[in-house]
């Protein structure tokens, strides 16, 4: 386990949230808690899934933003890279070490086209997407002023209406320019569907992937038709990495979430209609929250509220206690309604965020727990970074 030993010159509840060897207990909240058994659970099953489908993995680090989570993923999980959605991202990453990395996004900015152009410099493997024709030229002009090379994958629009061409016709005019520019190689497609992760029933999903599938193939048939081979084809999440996975068509997965799990994800079924949490993968993030008044009998407030998490797909649920729900929050209070009494001041819970990601780029840390006691700290690397 690749733990910080010794954080110096930082104060536990000045501005972090624990220590290595403290107990639970001794936790100060609100915080991020990794429950590393969980998680290393999830990462092995990850692992153990792409190699039985002869997949790679290359782990979304959007979700995280941790240096150690990726070491982690990349070291004992089948990583064979991350992506990451910003060149702030990538800088972090490469500047830790990772040395595969893929931008699943467009870089347009002439500042963020130069830092992206640098960043091979560092010693990764730099990969980005490319959805316009000018794009092309703009990332060979600043690949070949710095004297590096950048990989680039065609993105397709395969349904969520975000970025991405339609149609092979779009997708050769694209992918030709990238073979024929100095500084770029071209190396395949992404193929994403956002919109497609979070449908309820596994066969809504899977007819949501076939139509990703078949704009994916017509457009591997056309480039092929062209000499163009795609060395990459890159896609898929947390809730429809199976199909990918053994599609035979996507040669890597870029799930994010697997490895932390939240509550809208927990809440998807799997294939025999049973619900992903604590089946398909274990929730591992938690945030930390203690009660801190019950003045009302029904109810009482704890000190995580939305300063603290994303409550975009919902709020969080309650992990460890049965009959005690997280109803509403405001800035810094959340109200947990408590019909049987159970909850007394300074009771710590485990709440399960709504969505994982937004929440984990809102703190510092990770408290990283396993038998009641806080074996690692990890910084979260790339918090805040969005440029
Ligand atoms: C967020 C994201 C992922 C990972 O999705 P999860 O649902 O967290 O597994 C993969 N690819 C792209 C392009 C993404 O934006």
């Amino acid at each position: 386990m690749t733990g910080t030993e010794k954080i110096s010159n930082l104060e536990v509840g000045y501005n972090i949230p624990a220590e290595i060897g403290m107990t639970e207990g001794d936790i100060q909240t609100p915080c991020l808690l990794i429950d590393l058994e969980a998680f290393e659970k999830n990462v092995e099953r990850m692992r153990y899934f792409c190699a039985e489908s002869g997949v790679s993995l290359r782990a979304h680090g959007k979700m995280h933003k941790s240096a150690d989570v990726a070491r982690y993923q990349i070291k004992h999980g089948g990583a064979l890279g991350i992506c990451c959605q910003k060149v702030s991202e990538a800088e972090a990453f490469a500047r830790a070490g990772i040395e595969d990395i893929l931008i699943t996004n467009q870089v347009r900015d002439a500042r963020k086209l130069q830092r992206l152009a640098n960043l091979p410099k560092l010693g990764a493997r730099i990969i980005c997407c490319v959805d316009d024709l000018d794009n092309v030229g703009e990332l060979s002009k600043a690949a070949t002023s710095i004297g590096t090379s950048l990989e680039c994958l065609v993105e397709l629009d395969c349904g969520a209406g975000r970025c991405g061409v339609t149609g092979p016709v779009a997708a050769l005019e694209i992918a030709a320019a990238i073979d024929a520019a100095d500084g770029l190689i071209f190396s395949g497609i992404q193929a994403y569907n956002g919109n497609a992760q979070h449908l309820q029933e596994f066969n809504e999903r899977k007819r949501a992937y076939k139509a990703v599938e078949t704009v994916v193939i017509e457009v591997i048939e056309a480039l092929k038709q062209k000499n163009l081979h795609c060395q990459i084809v890159s896609g898929g999440g947390t809730g429809s990495f199976e199909f990918e996975a053994t599609s035979g068509v996507f040669t890597e997965i870029q799930c994010g979430s697997y490895a932390f799990m939240d509550a809208a994800y927990g809440r998807i079924l799997d294939k025999s209609g049973q619900q992903f949490s604590g089946r398909t993968f274990d929730h591992a993030l938690f945030i930390l929250t203690s009660v801190m008044s019950h003045t009302k009998p029904e109810h009482a407030i704890c000190d995580a509220g939305l300063k603290v998490q994303s409550v975009d797909s919902g709020l969080p649920t309650v992990f460890d206690q049965q009959d005690v729900t997280y109803t509403n929050c405001s800035d810094e209070h959340g109200t947990l309604e408590d019909p049987q009494g159970k909850l007394q001041i300074n009771d710590k819970l485990r709440l399960v965020p709504g969505h994982c990601d937004p929440t984990c780029n809102l703190h510092d840390w990770y408290v990283c727990v396993r038998n009641g006691s806080v074996e690692a700290l990890w910084p979260i690397t790339a918090r805040g970074m969005a440029l």
